[in-house]
């Protein structure tokens, strides 16, 4: 298969450098185009950026001269993980101009006519494509993924929907990755919990009913479940866990809920997309230190763990979930939509 030349708009960044090294290899896309601010604009990426993941950027990359985000010379299918003061105006513009926005920001996830897309859970969200087209007068589109802490719990609670989810509440330990670089000051988060991220709580319950809510002509009708979300940043370097109790609007088993959780599959899973875990969700029986699954290696970040579920007093069952943040929660979750997008079609 020849590949699909991809952009990254905010490859300078940290979730840009996530992106660099989720595709470095891909079979299905190549990288060819690095967008920034003026500030990075005309330097070859080794110089514009420095590089804080592990090892190096890889060669065909750092030689790169990154460009200004503007549209013109920029492969059809771009991703995005810029700056959120910036990303509304750059990321339409692009848009407009005939481009496909794979975004990771903030920004238009809550847009009537934009997919909060997850491809494991409501890959239908898509048909809002021709409606925002329309509306907007665009030739491409604008595509966006939520927020980190959002997928593991939406990952979590999709195998559960068809029990009737009536309400959550959701406590989040959250890794250092997450708030990007330099991100939260060493001396506010060594021996620390913070109990306090801002716009977290309210972006992340509403993510959650966008997300499993199901779409009416020309909108998503939200998940009609009280989410309650409570986010607290911990000092662990990636991987946000989640602690949550869920009441149901049905009475199922124990059984019946791991069984649900153990057999999740979706349209990735059928399709076989590249960056697509084997078994999106996974059940850990062990109640501390999971025993390492064969499979690990084939998911690449991609899936979520589930364990400890066991009766709540308050509400009907609680559980433990976790996702690595900048993986399944940033680049890895937008890779996924862009390759749902190429087997829609969207890409043709
Ligand atoms: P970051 O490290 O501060 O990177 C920001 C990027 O935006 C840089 O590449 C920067 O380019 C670019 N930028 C700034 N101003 C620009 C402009 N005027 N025009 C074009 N590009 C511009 O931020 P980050 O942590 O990677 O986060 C990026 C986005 O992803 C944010 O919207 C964030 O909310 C979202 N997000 C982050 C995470 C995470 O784990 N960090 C998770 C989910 C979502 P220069 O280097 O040239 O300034």
């Amino acid at each position: 298969m020849s590949k699909i030349e991809v952009g990254i708009l905010g490859a300078t960044g940290m979730v840009g450098q996530h992106f660099i090294k989720f595709l470095d290899g891909h079979p299905m896309f190549r990288l060819t185009w690095l967008g920034a601010s003026e500030r990075s604009a005309g330097k070859r990426y080794a110089e514009a950026a420095k590089w804080h993941l592990g090892g190096t950027a890889p060669d065909a990359v750092a030689g790169l001269t990154v460009e200004e985000a503007k549209p013109g010379n920029a492969p059809q299918i771009v991703f995005s993980a810029m700056d959120a003061s910036v990303a509304t105006e750059i990321e339409q513009a692009f848009a407009h101009a005939g481009h496909v926005v794979v975004s990771n920001s903030k920004n238009h996830r809550m847009d009537r006519d934009v997919p909060l897309l997850v491809p494991d859970i409501n890959p239908d969200h898509l048909k809002l494509i021709p409606g925002q087209q329309r509306a907007r007068g665009w030739k491409g589109q604008i595509v966006t993924n939520p927020n980190c802490s959002t997928m593991v719990l939406t990952m979590a609670l999709a195998p559960l929907k068809q029990f009737g989810i009536a309400r959550v509440v959701v406590t989040t330990m959250q890794a250092v990755s997450g708030a990007g670089y330099p991100g939260v000051a060493s001396m506010d988060i060594v021996g620390n919990v913070i109990p306090f991220i801002g716009g977290e709580e309210e972006k992340m319950q509403q993510e959650t009913q966008k997300i499993l809510g199901h779409f009416a002509a020309d909108h998503i009708e939200p998940l009609a479940a009280k989410v309650s979300a409570h986010c607290n940043r911990v000092a662990v370097v990636d991987g946000h866990t989640v602690t949550v109790s869920v009441e149901f609007s049905s009475d199922p088993s124990e059984a019946d809920l791991r069984n649900a959780l153990e057999t999740y599959s979706s349209v990735p899973q059928e399709r076989n997309l590249p960056s697509a875990p084997k078994r999106p969700v996974q059940y850990m029986p062990e109640a501390d230190r999971p025993q390492p699954r064969k499979d690990a290696e084939r998911d690449r970040g991609m899936a979520t763990f589930v364990g400890r579920l066991r009766p709540c007093p308050v509400f009907d069952w609680k559980f433990v979930a976790l996702s690595h943040n900048t993986i399944r929660g940033a680049a890895g979750a937008a890779v996924l939509n862009a390759e749902l997008l190429h087997s829609e079609g969207h890409l043709d």
